[in-house]
């Protein structure tokens, strides 16, 4: 049997990482057993309705390269899928299931029910529309044939009808077996008074007919579990596999990871900006396939030490074993390091081309943008770590004052005034690190101080990349110019 999965988030504002994680959890499943990963928008509660989510949702995916195989953007043969799209299909099979006694038209106002609400929990129960009171409400069970035609004419919600008294069993590929007391559910609204089916009943529905062979999704759905059970059962139909993903947590303290934690601490929770209401990972310089990297880590791990992959890798390496049961703590410096991973083992060539690179390379001399990508692509964490580490390319230099006081007191002046000397006679950049040791050698010179007066003279601090590096690329001239300002920013110190 050919592996269908679906990835299927309702479009109620942009996608949260546990839902592309969701999302990559169900490709490489679909990819891994060479299966057909699909889309489908579960678009039925209007409230929750939000423009330009869908969008969002199949940008997300092009940008991280999980272009569903089916979905509302490329077709398929089980479509529509967008389940607003579906009513008459859902239609057609509440009739079913209310012509063989499963389910049931109820017809209860909201003040009926908030009464029978009240007065359960003065109680201290809490209140279940079920077997034990269904035949106390207006339903098709309690009303005659005349009444249920008469008010079908009006508003009216179609409620799936649990029998009492069993023990509901599923099972879960990551969770095992998970028992249900049936006398603990409610009669669950399978279609709405506005026509739309709830999420339980479209998405039976749809999986099934949609051919679905797996269910993925996070574990927030594992409480609906039972009730998918029971309509499966109620039709007649075999139940996919489920799989349901553990938590992505707070970095620390209890909780799920919100978009509040990413505000608070400065790190985004979606994969693309969100206007300016939600800040991207792509946007925050991250690589798609460094950002995949870190969510395939959240929560799974291939059993070796290897921490890095690709997409395709991913996509071989990946085994529902690997899947944890508790929940996954959020780490973005560790998302960070991931994705250096990637950057750092790239042609500086193709770091070229993003955007957010050419964007800081502005106003730097255009032969140099290669040759400064190649010597620093090692030192971005993201994308957008270029522009403080090429600060130095481009005048005027601040220097580290508690350095300068420091060099001072070691003799940085002469030093200095000493390597001035030198670099004048020297014809080529790539010979001055072989002209100065011996000279250092000669005059007794620290070669840390020496290293380090050239750092801060041309760099204005002590980090960066190699300094003879760094000589190269801003040229003899600039060399020059830089220790000549650098000495006489000393002199005016001491
Ligand atoms: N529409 C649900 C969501 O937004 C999908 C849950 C499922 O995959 O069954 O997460």
């Amino acid at each position: 049997m050919e592996t269908r999965v679906r990835f299927a988030p309702s479009p109620t504002g942009p996608l949260h990482i546990g839902g592309v994680r969701t999302a990559l959890i169900c490709y490489l499943f679909a990819k891994k057993n060479k299966g057909i990963f699909i889309l489908r928008i579960e678009d039925t509660d209007q409230n929750r309705y939000v423009e330009g989510s869908e969008a969002y949702i199949q940008n997300a995916l092009e940008w991280t390269g999980m272009v569903p195989d089916e979905g509302p953007a490329n077709g398929g043969d089980f479509g529509p899928y967008r389940q607003s799209e579906r009513k008459n299909i859902y239609q057609e099979h509440i009739q079913e299931l209310i012509a063989k006694g499963k389910a049931y038209y109820a017809f209860d106002d909201t003040e009926t029910l908030a009464e029978a609400r009240k007065n359960a929990e003065k109680k201290g129960n809490s209140f279940r529309y079920g077997a034990e009171n269904r035949m106390q409400f207006n339903n098709s069970l309690t009303l005659t044939k005349a009444e249920i035609d008469a008010r079908l004419k009006g508003d009216y919600v179609v409620r799936l009808k649990v029998d009492p008294g069993n023990i509901i069993t599923v099972y879960d590929e990551i969770r095992g077996t998970i028992q249900q007391d049936s006398n603990l559910l409610d009669d669950k609204i399978l279609l709405k008074a506005d026509g739309m089916p709830t999420y339980h009943f479209a998405n039976v529905v749809d999986d099934y007919l949609m051919k679905i062979t797996t269910v993925i999704r996070g574990e927030e759905w594992l409480p609906s579990l039972p009730i998918h059970q029971l309509l499966y059962d109620a039709f007649d139909w075999t139940a996919p596999q489920f799989m349901h993903l553990p938590l992505i947590l707070k970095p620390s303290g209890k909780g799920k990871l919100s978009k509040r934690d990413g505000d608070k601490e400065g790190f985004p929770v979606f994969p693309l900006n969100w206007g300016d209401v939600a800040k991207g990972f792509k946007e925050n310089g991250f690589l798609a396939e460094g950002f995949i990297n870190y969510l395939a880590l959240l929560g799974w791990n291939s059993g070796t030490e290897q921490e890095v992959f690709s997409l395709k890798e991913l996509e071989t390496d990946f085994s529902v074993q690997g899947i944890q049961k508790g929940g996954a703590r959020f780490d973005y410096e560790k998302a960070k390091w991931i994705n250096h991973q990637h950057l750092s083992a790239m042609e500086a060539t193709d770091i070229y081309h993003f955007d957010l690179i050419k964007k800081q390379l502005q106003g730097v001399d255009s032969s140099k943008h290669l040759s400064l990508l190649e010597l620093l692509k090692e030192r971005l964490f993201t994308l957008n770590d270029l522009a403080q580490e090429i600060e130095w390319i481009q005048e005027p230099q601040n220097y580290d004052e508690k350095i300068v006081q420091k060099l001072l007191s070691k003799g940085a002046l002469e030093v200095m005034q000493g390597m001035l000397d030198i670099l004048k006679e020297v014809s080529d950049l790539s010979d001055l690190k072989e002209a100065l040791m011996p000279w250092a050698k000669k005059n007794g010179i620290n070669t840390g101080v020496m290293m380090q007066s050239l750092r801060v003279a041309l760099v204005g601090k002590l980090a960066g990349p190699d300094i003879f590096e760094i000589c190269n690329l801003l040229g003899k001239d600039v060399t020059l110019e830089r220790i000549a300002l650098a000495i006489s920013y000393f002199n005016s110190k001491t």
